[in-house]
């Protein structure tokens, strides 16, 4: 093929991909274009996912009649006018590509009037290209309608992912937005129901509110001042606004080390009020808990990182996520720094050496921290054995239907299974202790045994899940007084496609107003647990997915019922807990590894013992 210039709307096309990529981008790119116009108000109104409509309505400055058009083409901007002014940026948007990019891939409806003007204009324009244009009275400001998304470039529909994942992503785009400007109120519908708004009070807490629910947001700590000054540390102190120029501060809420999450979804970042991605920096806050956390968790925090404009370059990308600071370790440093400062002195003090099952007091309501808050209450009433839900049956302790299992159970091992060590069954064993409050010591034909409890009844209660799953189905509790829980936007949104499965696993929940459900029963292995940390607890690990097979997600939901429900590591047990645990983990069809594959149990021979003590 020779060579030749592409016609205009091809290259509009073509470019209007970078920056718009899928709905989640118009809403973002609106967003910022009314953040920039001055807006207190931005009410968002999405259907179908965004693919139908986006439509953004500010009450900004408005475009001026005879600037509307020019609004719409390519490199066209108000916000940058030399090269200068790239250095040192301070709009969300500065590259005048938005809305041309997202007018050339949909048929967008724009009506705006600045203060002033007796009426406001109304562009239609399809593909780009201009359909009408009325003069309409209008109330100051502008709303951009965008409808039918990619209608002319049918491999991108083609690709875009599920409603329920546009929806997310467009959730998250609005909240952290909310987040970064709550002076601002933000209002966002989904099909004509509101599913997210903020009072616009200027006061980060009831954005929080808003977005992580009232639990949440009470537990979480405000970063106190973290100041940094930037390179020349031989500022004169006097000359305060110089000073104040070249500093870097740290602001934010970072959760205790008692929340934490399985990803790094909740670690969220501002760079002057830009939403941004970096993995560094990312680290710097997972660092910040450095020990705090148990492995594989992560925190939950809102930073907002301000500096000189001119220490920020954030024309690195089209989508404007990501940039680059010209000091990229002292803004390490400065937010590792104020995360563990707020996160050591906010947090209560705790045993050493108990690690997070440790719960005070205070914490027992805490939605996220609930693997120790539940533990507690779960003893609670295990001591007072009213086995309100079936946890003297999960402990065998006097329920004779557990009894007569594990009678036939340990029978049938006793005859001459007892030596199948590195086979699939387990010996009978002895229970000698409990070391760490953790693990279990037991004594078998040849040596000993150390059992991890979390591990060893998670695999116990999946595989009693399992079983009534195949035969009569799971039992579920159902609850005298239901529970209503919060749940934040994204994570709602989700929880409400899954009401079908969680329904087949023994959650009854009902859809009650915004982002709020009801929980009338829940699995008879949680109903020992406060329902709406067991609901939280279960759903939790839904949003890290990107398209999970149905089959996965029930598995992995079955998993999580497993785990919440398990005994955590930190409790103590009695010697008839530690037995009646030891005897069905004898009965487990593979009691050697836990539903997540490590191992529930080191098994150390008389013969490694004697050849450890030099006896042989
Ligand atoms: P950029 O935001 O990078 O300048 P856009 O294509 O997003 O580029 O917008 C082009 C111009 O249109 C902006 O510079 C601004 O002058 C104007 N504009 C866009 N949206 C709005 C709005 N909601 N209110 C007022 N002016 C707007
Ligand atoms: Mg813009």
């Amino acid at each position: 093929m020779r060579i030749k210039i592409l016609p205009d709307q091809l290259a509009s096309q073509i470019a209007a991909g970078e920056v718009v990529e899928r709905p989640a981008s118009v809403v973002k790119e609106l967003i910022e274009n009314a953040l920039d116009a001055g807006a207190t108000t931005i009410n968002v109104d999405v259907r179908n996912g965004g693919r139908d409509l986006v439509q953004v309505a500010d009450n900004g400055s408005g475009i001026p009649q005879e600037e509307v058009e020019t609004a719409f083409r390519r490199h066209a901007t108000s916000k940058l006018a030399q090269a200068s002014d790239l250095s040192a940026i301070g709009t969300l948007g500065f590259r005048g590509e938005a809305l041309a990019a997202i007018a050339a891939v949909s048929q967008v409806t724009v009506v705006t009037r600045v203060a002033g003007e007796p009426a406001g204009v109304r562009l239609i324009l399809e593909g780009g290209e201009k359909e009408s244009r009325d003069t309409v009275g209008a109330p100051r400001g502008t709303v951009i309608a965008v409808e039918n998304l990619f209608f002319n470039v049918p491999a991108r529909r083609k690709f875009l992912k599920s409603v329920t994942t546009e929806r997310r992503l467009i959730d998250e785009f609005v909240t952290r937005y909310a987040m970064a400007y709550p002076e601002v109120r933000f209002r966002l519908s989904h099909d004509g129901r509101i599913t997210f708004q903020s009072t616009g009070s200027d006061d980060l807490r009831d954005v929080l509110v808003a977005v992580y629910g009232a639990e949440i947001a009470r537990e979480l700590l405000e970063i106190g001042e973290g100041r940094l000054e930037i390179g020349d540390k031989r500022l004169e102190e006097k000359d305060s606004a110089a000073k104040e120029e070249r500093t870097l501060t740290v602001r934010g809420f970072v959760g205790p080390p008692s929340v934490h999450r399985s990803n790094r979804n909740q670690i969220t970042l501002f760079v002057n009020r830009r939403w941004i991605k970096d993995n560094r920096l990312t680290y710097a806050v997972i660092q910040a808990y450095h020990t705090l956390l148990p492995t594989g968790r992560y925190p939950v925090a809102v930073i907002f990182l301000s500096l000189p404009y001119t220490e920020v370059d954030v024309n690195v990308h089209p989508a404007k996520t990501e940039v680059r600071l010209r000091d990229g370790n002292a803004a390490f440093g400065a937010i590792q720094k104020a995360v563990r400062r707020t996160v050591v002195a906010g947090s209560p003090p705790r045993d050493a050496g108990w690690g997070a099952a440790q719960v005070l007091p205070g914490q027992h309501s805490s939605p996220v921290g609930w693997s120790g808050s539940l533990d507690d209450k779960a003893f609670g009433q295990q001591e007072r054995g009213e086995g309100q839900g079936n946890l003297d049956l999960e402990w065998g302790r006097s329920t004779p239907a557990a009894e007569g299992t594990d009678g036939e159970a340990t029978s049938g091992l006793g005859s001459g299974t007892g030596t199948l060590l590195g086979g699939e069954r387990l010996p009978i064993m002895r229970v000698v202790g409990q070391v760490g409050a953790s693990y279990i010591i037991a004594e078998g034909p040849d040596g000993l045994f150390l059992i991890d409890q979390h591990a060893a009844h998670e695999r116990i209660l999946y595989e009693k899940f399992m079983a009534a799953r195949n035969e009569d189905g799971i039992a579920s509790q159902g609850l005298v007084t239901s529970a209503t829980v919060q749940m934040p936007p994204d994570q709602a949104t989700l929880l409400e496609e899954q009401l079908e499965l969680l329904g087949s696993l023994g959650f009854h929940i009902e859809p009650f107003g915004p982002n709020t459900f009801v929980v009338r029963a829940v699995p008879a292995l949680l109903a020992r647990l406060d329902p709406a940390a067991a609901l939280r607890a279960v759903v939790e690990d839904l949003e890290a997915e990107k398209a999970p097979l149905e089959k996965e997600r029930e598995a992995k939901l079955i998993l999580r019922v497993c785990k919440t429900a398990a005994v955590k590591a930190g409790q103590s047990l009695s010697t008839a807990e530690m037995e009646a645990m030891i005897r069905q983990l004898e009965s487990c069809q593979s009691p050697h590894t836990c539903p997540h594959g490590r191992p529930t149990l080191i098994h150390l021979s008389a013969a490694q013992l004697a050849r450890q003590f030099g006896r042989t």
